[in-house]
């Protein structure tokens, strides 16, 4: 291949992302100066943040610029490098762009991985990615579960919810699950042990409110949140005394042309002595060590499964990306970039 196609953003979505926000375009691989490389994209993560960093609000990392592509978690292969520290021929993990090459200059975040013991290199996006890592500090620092309390999670058939709730199984606890529509509250309990788990598809909040006091009569102890909304305030009216809500993702909120809806029963943290924390991943970088090798334990043993959604090529990045925010992607969404 002699061009680089690019996904690039080139205006900031309204709502709901379209089409006409994103632009597939062609130019030349980029050639490196003294100290850079360039990677060769093989597979990219598809992250509900990536809605995020498209729009120019206040937030942890600067908006994608109009103009550029959009950036993206990337697993590739060192392609060309005037760097001594990356030969060609190495696989990288780092935060690139949806594009088939990355100039990785001085500075930027690439690590060198082994993906020998892998059955695809795109498994450092899934199962050795945030996805588990997310999962493991957001529910054990943050939420602190003990043996016999109840966890709420929702999203919960996605890729971080499916491994809150299993680890919280782990961790000895009863799990409640909400996901969208019947085939995916069966996998929650067939293929991610939750014990009970709830529709929310088509419920306002009070019916909602109503399943959930059915599964936890005695209220939720810990509520792992990726969605908020309505489902966000069906949770808040069933806390148990002194719960925790580990506020991890929004997803409901990010495409309202309005902005945030904001929670409206926050009162019940009052109520119940409730703490509502908000979580970022990154703040736990200095020990993604520790809980990789605690997430590749539990999975060697059979006890934690983590999965994989394929979508595969450039040219549907935007529908693949999409898939988020319809409930299309079962596990973690991938992009394979290279053929
Ligand atoms: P998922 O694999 O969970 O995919 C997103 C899922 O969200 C969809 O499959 C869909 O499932 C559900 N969803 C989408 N729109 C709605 C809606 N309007 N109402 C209810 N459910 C909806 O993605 P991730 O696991 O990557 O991310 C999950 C959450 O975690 C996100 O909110 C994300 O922003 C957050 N996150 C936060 C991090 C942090 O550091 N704070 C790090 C990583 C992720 P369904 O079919 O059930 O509707």
């Amino acid at each position: 291949m002699s061009l680089n196609r690019r996904f690039l953003l080139v205006r900031r979505p309204h709502g709901t992302p379209v089409p006409d926000d994103f632009r597939l375009d062609t130019g030349p691989i980029p050639v490196p100066a003294a100290g850079s490389f360039v990677v060769r994209n093989h597979f990219a993560s598809l992250d509900p943040a990536q809605r995020g960093w498209m729009s120019d609000e206040p937030s942890y990392m600067p908006p994608i610029a109009l103009g550029d592509p959009v950036r993206a978690t990337t697993v590739g292969r060192v392609h060309v490098s005037a760097n001594p520290a990356f030969a060609p021929g190495d696989w990288v993990l780092g935060l690139n762009a949806l594009e088939d090459f990355s100039l990785v200059s001085p500075g930027g975040f690439t690590t060198k991985i082994d993906v020998s013991q892998v059955p695809s290199p795109s498994r450092f996006l899934s199962s050795f990615g945030a996805v588990g890592l997310t999962a493991y500090f957001g529910l054990l620092e943050v939420g602190r579960p003990e043996p016999g309390e109840t966890v709420l999670v929702t999203g919960a058939a996605g890729a971080v919810g499916s491994v809150v709730g299993q680890i919280a199984k782990i961790k000895g606890c009863r799990t409640i699950g909400i996901a969208g529509g019947a085939a995916k509250c069966r996998r929650l309990r067939e293929d991610y042990g939750f014990d009970e788990a709830i529709d929310y598809r088509g419920k306002s909040a009070q019916q909602l409110s109503a399943d959930i006091a059915q599964a936890a009569p005695g209220g939720v102890n810990i509520i792992f949140e990726n969605v908020g909304g309505d489902i966000l305030d069906a949770g808040l009216m069933n806390l148990a005394a002194r719960a925790r809500i580990i506020l991890c993702g929004l997803i409901s909120e990010y495409n309202n042309p309005g902005g945030h809806v904001g929670a409206r029963n926050l009162w019940q943290l009052i109520v119940r002595r409730a703490t509502l924390h908000g979580f970022l991943i990154m703040d736990y970088v200095p020990r993604f060590a520790e809980g990789g090798a605690q997430v590749a334990r539990w999975m060697a043993e059979g006890r934690l499964r983590i999965d994989e959604h394929l979508e595969s090529g450039l040219e549907n990045a935007y529908t693949a990306f999409m898939k988020l925010f319809s409930g299309g992607n079962d596990g973690k969404l991938v992009l394979k970039i290279a053929p």
